[in-house]
């Protein structure tokens, strides 16, 4: 094979082989296709598309460019599961949802992402928890999997090489908008955890990823056909992303947020909601439950009897964090030195709020990155953030926001202040769950 031609192929409308697809794949992360030729390729993939055969020997390629776990050897007594998102605003679920699978009998090595643009990322939220081990060696990754049940964990360059170099270049060539290759991306990099199966949270609304909730339904039904065409159980669920989904968007503020969860000091509705739906659907799916009532019981159960907090407690010890977070979490978690509120100009309801609009004022904070290489503030957020329908009197608070420098603080109250709409109407509430598709 030589590249020009497989991307003569697909430029000119054509089915790649999956040998074709291997061959292209394999020259990628050692720089035998150039970076030119990935992004032409990237570009007739744009306009010209994949079917689902060559998606799936797509994800499987890239996934095969590099490590790949492998639990089988070890004889866990259950099945391998993960849950991914397309990424969202407030949205903590990982830290509640791998624990909770672990106290009901699942085993998550979850390997997470860092924030993208105005979305949050697990793997930051973690970094917020001092001591805690984001990158452990592989060796000490299978042990607190096999122990706890549970490792939430940051992508090593060992995993699917492929699509790192891919993205990079997507990203800076307008090619990142295809569901095909959005696709391939995102399951190349969860596959290569070595899952039995995977739940995808595939987000809606306006602080969501894809544009329209056609274009979510459209990436859900191809990671489910793919994800299943490559071996590995997976469903999707349409989540709500019209407003951030719990009452907290930042880093350290999040983790206090998962820890009140976990502990039972407080369980907002809608996280409480989306949490419980995609922690259910993964025991269904893996056979850990016989169905939806069953799997919520025991999730229930898992959250009162404290077995939930627990495995949490146990992996942020197991992987060097503190061993008494969830007893003391001010004594470790940093607060910022400015904490002000950010009052609504009007009275009325809250009818709209641009979700988007409310991430980006947590990574002006300093709560996310402009540039891959900018560093974060744990500390900085947002917290008490107005809900869609609730009233408010003008004056009243918004959110707080929680700031390094008055400045700052000064500039977050104005972006907060403009992304919610004050109406005099009470807005229809929106689903939080819009569909399942297996
Ligand atoms: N996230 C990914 O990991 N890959 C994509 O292509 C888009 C979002």
């Amino acid at each position: 094979f030589l590249p020009q031609e497989i991307i003569r192929k697909k430029r000119d409308g054509g089915t790649l082989s999956a040998e074709e697809i291997r061959f292209f794949v394999r020259g990628i992360p050692g720089g035998e296709v150039t970076e030119g030729q990935i992004a032409a390729l990237a570009m007739a993939v744009y306009f010209n598309d994949m079917d689902m055969d060559e998606r799936v020997a797509f994800t499987l390629a890239m996934r095969d460019s590099g490590q790949v776990l492998e639990w089988k050897s070890m004889d866990l007594p259950g099945p391998v599961l993960d849950k991914h998102s397309t990424g969202g605003v407030g949205d903590v679920v990982s830290l509640m949802l791998g624990p909770m699978i672990a106290a009901c009998g699942g085993f998550v090595p979850m390997i997470s992402g860092r924030g993208l643009g105005h979305t949050g990322g697990t793997l930051d939220k973690f970094d917020s928890i001092p001591g805690y081990s984001t990158v452990p060696d592989p060796a000490l990754l299978r042990r607190v999997v096999k122990e706890v049940g549970v490792a939430i964990i940051g992508q090593t360059a060992q995993l699917a090489p492929a699509d790192k170099r891919f993205y990079s270049i997507r990203d800076t060539t307008a090619t990142v908008e295809s569901v095909a290759m959005i696709t391939g991306s995102i399951l190349s990099k969860k596959l290569a955890a070595g899952l039995d199966a995977l739940v995808m949270d595939v987000k809606v609304g306006n602080g969501a990823f894809m544009p329209s909730y056609q274009k979510s339904v459209e990436l859900a039904e191809s990671i489910v056909s793919v994800g299943n065409g490559a071996g590995t159980r997976t469903s999707a669920i349409l989540t709500g992303m019209d407003e951030s989904l719990c009452h907290a968007a930042g880093n350290a503020v999040e983790v206090r947020v998962a820890i009140d969860y976990l502990s039972g000091k407080a369980r907002p509705a809608r996280l409480h909601e989306v949490t419980m739906a995609l922690c259910a659907e993964m025991l269904v799916i893996s056979g850990l439950a016989a169905g939806d009532a069953a799997a919520r019981a025991r999730l229930q159960a898992a959250l009162d009897s404290g077995a939930a907090a627990e495995r949490f407690a146990r992996m942020v010890a197991a992987l060097g964090g503190p061993a008494d977070l969830m007893d003391k979490p001010d004594a470790y978690l940093e607060t910022a030195p400015v904490i002000v509120p950010a009052p609504s100009l009007q009275a009325g309801y809250a009818s709209a709020v641009d979700t988007r609009g409310l991430g980006l004022a947590v990574v002006a904070l300093g709560g996310g990155r402009v540039r891959p290489q900018d560093t974060i503030d744990f500390a900085v957020g947002l917290t008490g953030l107005v809900e869609l329908g609730d009233t408010i009197a003008a004056g009243q608070p918004l959110a707080m926001v929680h700031a390094r420098s008055r400045e700052a603080a000064a500039q977050a109250v104005r972006q907060v202040q403009a992304a919610y709409r004050i109406g005099a109407d009470k807005p229809a509430a929106a689903p939080m769950i819009y569909r399942t598709i297996r």
